[in-house]
């Protein structure tokens, strides 16, 4: 599995519509400081479902959106698409090659396709869990990382090693797990409030209803002893 081709519109510094073709072997990109190179591992990044825009060394996600120079005018949408030769099959896919595709229009809106279908940004997540590949895997590793890597801290390092372990998937689902049973404590919490109350109520009404056969005793009494 490697990947092959990356285009981009509209991302960050890239105003017109860009290509790169990876071929077999190393690629270095090379440039002056600020020429854009960075943005082209922000682009790589974003595609594969970064959520986090300080991740992309912005200040809110529409800053991805190519914002105008003197030569171009602002773009109002964003667009990256990877092509990855999926030759040994990793990618839990039929297809060869797969492409995927992120849009961010600046109204908020934004798309996800998977070889030119629509999908959910879940199924991008889904696709490269364990792979290697991902917005957070080892497979993008820039200076941020290298830090990590190189961190005292154990956490920092445990994140890259346990995608390398394929565990990732399984933290994965116990998170959404836990967050499950979260919410079904809460439900659970509402549930006993409501049978509180209705305890409550419970107890009122016995006490009414006592009175009510002790009235209706004393009345049959009454009769009686009026009739008497
Ligand atoms: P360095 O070598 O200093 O790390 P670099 O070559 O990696 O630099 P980047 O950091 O990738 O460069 O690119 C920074 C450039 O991208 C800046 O010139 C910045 O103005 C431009 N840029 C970032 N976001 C946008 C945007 N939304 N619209 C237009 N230009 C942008």
């Amino acid at each position: 599995m490697f990947l092959s081709q990356l285009k981009i519109i509209g991302f960050k510094s890239f105003a017109l519509k860009t290509e790169i073709h990876f071929k077999e072997g190393l690629t270095a990109i090379i440039g002056p400081n600020g020429c854009g190179k960075s943005n082209i591992v922000d682009a790589i990044r974003w595609v594969l479902g970064e959520q986090k825009y300080s991740a992309l060394r912005s200040s809110k996600m529409e800053d991805v959106i190519f914002n105008g120079t003197i030569k171009y005018p602002a773009k109002n949408v964003a667009e990256v698409t990877i092509i990855i030769e999926n030759n040994k099959n990793i990618l839990p896919m039929e297809y060869d090659e797969v492409s995927i595709t992120r849009r961010l229009y600046r109204s908020g809106e934004s798309e996800y396709l998977i070889n030119g279908n629509k999908c959910r940004l879940k199924d991008i997540i889904n696709l490269f869990l364990d792979t290697g590949m991902g917005s957070h895997a080892y497979s993008i590793i820039e200076q941020q990382m290298i830090h990590a890597l190189l961190s005292d801290k154990r956490d920092d390092r445990k994140n890259i090693f346990d995608e390398a372990a394929g565990i990732m998937k399984y933290k994965d689902r116990k998170k959404e797990a836990l967050q499950k049973l979260n919410a079904n404590d809460s439900d659970l919490a509402r549930v006993n409030d409501l049978i509180l109350e209705i305890e409550k109520n419970v107890r009122s009404l016995k006490r009414q209803a006592a009175k009510a056969n002790k009235y209706l005793s004393l009345e049959e009494e009454k009769k009686e002893k009026e009739i008497f």
